[in-house]
């Protein structure tokens, strides 16, 4: 069973987190209300988000749905003891809490409601000093006059009191707090405490995310209250690279090219097999071809050599009972023989007869069919030999020729304009003045795109001049399928960017859990106002390896998705088509070093893979390239591979296992 603790930065607090699931949400409509989205994330991931930091291991609570929950990878609990089968009124949250008592092994728990994507960074933290300094068993939140009792911090030694309050039929959680010594602990905003109970609420929110032009940014609501404790809400990786998959529209436009220009290109058809591959059953080894049925199980058989079969020479004529025909690997395999002898085992008996016929002697042991490639093992005729949506690379030019073709149906190549924004930047080649750095970005994404096979528009480098961006996106827009920029998209600067994208398209700036990486815009924009063609594009940020690095997580999977790759098995399954389409898959190293990891973000460390042995086993071990800020490009160049730290993930100990994404054969 997963264990509560797997995911904190502070493994050794006292405290358990508890969150409260799985609820009936009758004002909802009866859904789960934990599972409901708020700014494209489930409200308890806004709540796991917040809590994690702030407790030692979290479980969930929850009767119902509970593998959705399980997505964190900590303990999910029922509570079997109060549940009564039929009793629809359950035991509300003291179920839960009862659940979360049992099951912790802290001193310590913090019970913290699904719904309520708001909590205070210092909640814990407060409560806990309250508690040791009051010596109670329980401390409650409170705001102005109200209490919530669902947020609570208790001793878990109150567990066998509250298992007999709930024996004797007991229900209300305040009655049960009645008999418990309970401080109640002032916090001065009830807003971030707001539960949201309806859809509309639920809509409220989310409008007024859209409306204030910030989505991950949320200051305050109109109807639930101005809130001083803002959402941190930044996207988890995964919710970003969906909501980019569900936009990036699919190629269309295809043409011919010549076997060899097709390198690294998309096919835009299944090519189908005109011919089998190999064209006839053949030897995959050097040695004698025989008729199978001739041979004895018990004694060494002997075969009189009537000919030769060479690759390329076929054997004329049929081989008969007792017969058999030198032939060499690749030789079209005699009429009647179906097995080949290697040369190594058979005996040869040279005749003394004129015409030079040889015997030989197989020993026992042969099996029939050995050592034959039987026609269109490879390829069959009318069969596709390759699918549309497959990324042409050596091995597929080699196919295609192996069928005969020269000619190869692709998607138009994709075009794809960059650009560098900063008042900060010059071109290399030229003095750098006071101030100013060398514009590495542009190179960094030009080289990126070249790999992919992109056709690269290079548009240069824009000052930090709202009109200029414009005009350089407008035309950037005009003439590329996709837009890349770097730099402008941080919070400072996003000020004067995001209201001019927005009015070229749309654009939503984001603020992603990651490290490196955080701020970025995507969306569409239009050269023209009432214009049909659109770009889509990627406002990266500005540090060098944040580039790198969201370019390899976000913008690449997109491209290959525009450039059609995994096209032909879409409507097979997704999946194949997310692979094919740039989804990586992980390896596992072992570290050799601790990593320092918060919960609630991804991280992409740069390292460098090796071999290691441990008790004995040869493992792959990975260590870091030294200085990890996000501006140390130095870190991707030595770098073979990214540590990639789950979103959940916790510090990581010398000798635990990472995933591990390599860098090279990355395209
Ligand atoms: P920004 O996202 O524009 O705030 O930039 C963040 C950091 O990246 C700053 O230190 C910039 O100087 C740096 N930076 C921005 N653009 C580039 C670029 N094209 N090449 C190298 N560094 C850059
Ligand atoms: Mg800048």
């Amino acid at each position: 069973m997963t264990s509560e603790q797997s995911h904190s930065s502070n493994a050794h607090s006292p405290i358990t987190g508890l969150i409260l699931a799985g609820g009936q949400g009758r004002r909802m409509g009866r859904v789960d209300k934990g599972l409901q989205r708020l700014h494209g994330r489930r409200m308890v991931d806004h709540v796991y988000e917040r809590l994690c930091p702030q407790v030692g291991g979290i479980v969930i609570s929850a009767n119902q749905n509970q593998d959705a929950y399980r997505s964190f990878g900590v303990r999910v609990v029922s509570d079997m003891v109060t549940a009564a089968p039929g009793d629809d009124r359950g035991a509300g949250p003291l179920a839960g809490l009862h659940a979360g008592l049992s099951v912790s092994r802290r001193p310590l728990l913090m019970s913290v409601p699904c719904d309520t994507p708001f909590i205070p960074a210092d909640l814990v933290s407060r409560l806990q000093a309250q508690l040791e300094q009051a010596g109670a068993q329980i401390a409650v939140v409170r705001t102005g006059n109200q209490s919530h009792p669902v947020f609570a911090l208790m001793r878990r030694s109150v567990l066998g009191h509250l298992s007999e309050f709930l024996k004797a039929g007991g229900r209300k959680i305040d009655h049960w707090y009645a008999s418990l010594k309970l401080v109640e602990v002032d916090f001065p905003d009830a807003s971030a405490f707001a539960n949201i109970n309806t859809r509309e609420e639920l809509q409220q929110w989310e409008q007024h995310a859209v409306a204030s032009s910030a989505a991950h940014t949320v200051t305050s609501s109109p109807a639930i209250k101005a809130s001083s404790n803002p959402l941190p809400a930044s996207l988890p990786v995964r919710d970003a690279q969906a909501l980019i998959r569900k936009q990036v529209p699919l190629p269309r436009a295809r043409q011919t090219v010549s076997l060899r220009e097709s390198l690294g290109r998309v096919l835009a058809e299944d090519v189908i097999s005109p011919i089998n591959v190999p064209a006839h059953d053949n030897s995959a080894m050097d040695g004698w071809a025989v008729r199978s049925q001739d041979l004895h199980a018990q004694e060494d058989t002997r075969l009189q050599e009537i000919g030769s079969a060479l690759a390329g020479v076929p054997f004329q004529g049929r081989v008969e009972a007792g017969q058999c025909v030198r032939i060499t690997t690749g030789a079209v395999m005699p009429e009647g023989c179906d097995s080949v002898v290697v040369q190594e085992v058979a005996r040869q008996e040279v005749s003394d007869r004129p015409d030079g016929i040889t015997c030989i002697w197989v020993p026992t042991g042969q099996s029939a069919g050995q050592n034959r490639r039987l026609a269109g093992e490879d390829l069959a005729a009318g069969k596709p030999a390759l699918r549309a949506g497959t990324r042409m690379n050596p091995a597929a030019i080699g196919l295609l020729a192996s069928i005969g073709l020269t000619q190869v149906p692709v998607y138009q190549r994709l075009r794809v304009a960059i650009l560098s924004t900063g008042d900060e930047l010059c071109p290399p080649g030229q003095p750098l003045r006071a101030g100013q750095i060398y514009d590495s970005n542009r190179h960094t994404l030009w080289g990126l795109l070249q790999q992919l096979g992109c056709e690269v528009i290079d548009l240069g480098m824009v000052r930090d001049d709202p009109l200029l961006l414009e005009a350089a996106l407008r035309q950037a827009a005009a003439s590329a399928d996709a837009v890349i920029t770097s730099g402008g998209v941080s919070v400072g600067e996003a000020d004067f960017t995001k209201p001019m994208m927005r009015k070229l398209g749309e654009v939503e700036f984001w603020t992603i859990a990651m490290r490196p990486g955080r701020p970025m815009a995507f969306g569409w924009i239009a050269a023209e106002d009432n214009s049909t063609h659109r770009a889509m594009l990627f406002g990266l940020p500005g540090n060098p390896v944040a580039v790198m690095v969201t370019f390899h997580h976000f913008v690449r999977a997109a491209l290959l998705r525009m450039m059609g790759c995994g096209d032909g098995v879409r409507n097979d399954s997704d999946d194949a088509a997310d692979v094919a389409a740039g989804d990586v898959p992980l390896l596992r190293a072992r570290s050799s070093v601790a990593i320092r990891k918060r919960p609630g973000r991804t991280e992409y460390q740069r390292g460098v893979l090796s071999r290691g042995t441990r008790d004995g086993r040869d493992e792959p071990q990975v260590r870091l390239t030294g200085s990890q800020g996000s501006g140390i490009l130095r870190s991707m160049v030595e770098a073979d591979c990214f540590i990639v730290l789950d979103h959940a993930q916790g510090d990581v100990a010398p000798g635990d296992w990472v995933d591990v994404m390599l860098l090279e054969g990355l395209q």
